[in-house]
């Protein structure tokens, strides 16, 4: 099989994000779905990804920062969107004129974005911490953030669309005490006088897992490219169909001796004459070094063992005697249920997890949507 493509390329089928979505939609209804497209859509291209999770039925898309927001907008997403991670040099105006919720974590960037001179109220998005140590107002804020929220709502400035929060997910306890802890800042939120549309808490995690974390929206990001939060649960398990093939065409098909040894470091040594194929994908394609020779990738359906180091460009497979050509194409991962390793595997190679390998591919990999 020759292939005239590009020699290393991400495959996204954006039928299985549609399925993965209203899947999960189903699941979570009445509540709403967010489809958090950060970091490149974890890699499988953000704009890409958007349209077909709103096709799917996704009414909200999620981002951390307002920079990938501002992107879905030039790629000429309408959609509503949320940006929840900025910093203290953060502009919000040109955010706010492109009519993106901002999600709010403190009291600081509530008045500057009250402070802004803007043609209706700004959309903001208060977030609280409950328990994950990260960004989002303190309970100890959470008094005189609500006042003076309600208060910058009353004159006009700004509007209260939602409340939100996130779950470390650690266990059903440590997430039981977060939900009582968000529940507890909804609470004071009306009886500050806010009255948000949309109060949500879950990930794609606690979507599944947890119906009382659902509240009126779920941020939907690894389900929806069709990969399992769970260690003990895949994406078969869940219903979810992975929309990620990374292939690679192979570049150089060589015959070795026994003894050769095969990459920086020799760590593999060939046992006995094989054949060794060349495939132009390394660790700066974000494929793990970690992985180095316990990885396998997938030739013509047959599974072949990542041999030597991942290098930076390229990492060799040994293929024994299968008649594998220059030019052939291999399939590092994709959906396991069609014979090809999955990400699941390589986060398992790698000792990391799934939304580290499909968010680390990097830009020398052309996506195509399929
Ligand atoms: C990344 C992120 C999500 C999505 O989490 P998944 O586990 O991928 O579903 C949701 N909410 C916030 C705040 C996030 O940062």
């Amino acid at each position: 099989m020759t292939h005239l493509g590009p020699e290393r390329r991400a495959d996204i089928d954006l039928a299985a994000i549609r399925a993965n979505v209203e899947r999960l939609r189903a699941q979570v209804a009445p509540a709403v779905a967010m489809a958090v497209v950060k970091a490149n859509g974890y890699g499988h291209g953000a704009a890409l990804v958007a349209r077909a999770a709103l096709e799917g039925g996704a009414a909200w898309l999620g981002v951390a920062d307002i920079g990938e927001a501002l992107a879905l907008r030039a790629a000429g997403i309408t959609a509503p969107i949320l940006a929840w991670l900025h910093d203290p040099t953060t502009d919000f105006a040109p955010a706010i004129d492109a009519g993106i919720d901002i999600g709010v974590s403190t009291i600081d960037q509530l008045e500057a974005i009250a402070s802004l001179d803007t043609d209706a109220p700004p959309l903001v998005q208060l977030k609280v911490e409950t328990g994950l140590s990260r960004n989002g107002l303190p309970p100890a804020h959470w008094d005189e953030a609500f006042e003076r929220a309600a208060l910058l709502e009353k004159a006009g400035l700004l509007r209260v669309r939602g409340i939100f929060s996130h779950l470390a997910n650690t266990s059903a306890e440590s997430d039981e005490e977060a939900i009582a802890a968000f529940s507890t800042a909804l609470a004071l939120a009306e009886d500050a006088g806010l009255s948000p549309d949309l109060r949500h808490l879950a990930s794609t995690a606690a979507a599944i897992q947890r119906p009382h974390a659902r509240f009126d929206l779920v941020r939907l990001g690894i389900g929806i490219y069709g990969l399992s939060p769970f260690g003990e649960m895949d994406s078969a398990d869940l219903g979810l169909r992975p929309a990620m093939t990374l292939r690679g065409r192979i570049a150089a098909v060589r015959r070795v001796d026994e003894g050769a040894g095969v990459s920086y470091d020799h760590i593999w040594r060939a046992s006995a004459p094989t054949t060794l194929a060349l495939i132009p994908l390394g660790y700066a394609e974000g494929i793990p070094r970690a992985a180095s020779d316990v990885a396998e990738v997938w030739i013509d359906g047959v599974r072949h063992p990542v041999r030597g180091r991942i290098a930076m460009d390229q990492l060799v497979v040994d293929v024994g005697d299968a008649p594998v050509q220059v030019g052939d194409i291999a399939v590092l991962f994709g959906d396991p249920a069609r014979g090809h390793p999955s990400a699941d595997d390589w986060a398992r190679w790698a000792g990391t997890i799934n939304y580290e390998i499909v968010t680390r591919i990097g830009p020398r990999v052309e996506r195509f949507a399929e």
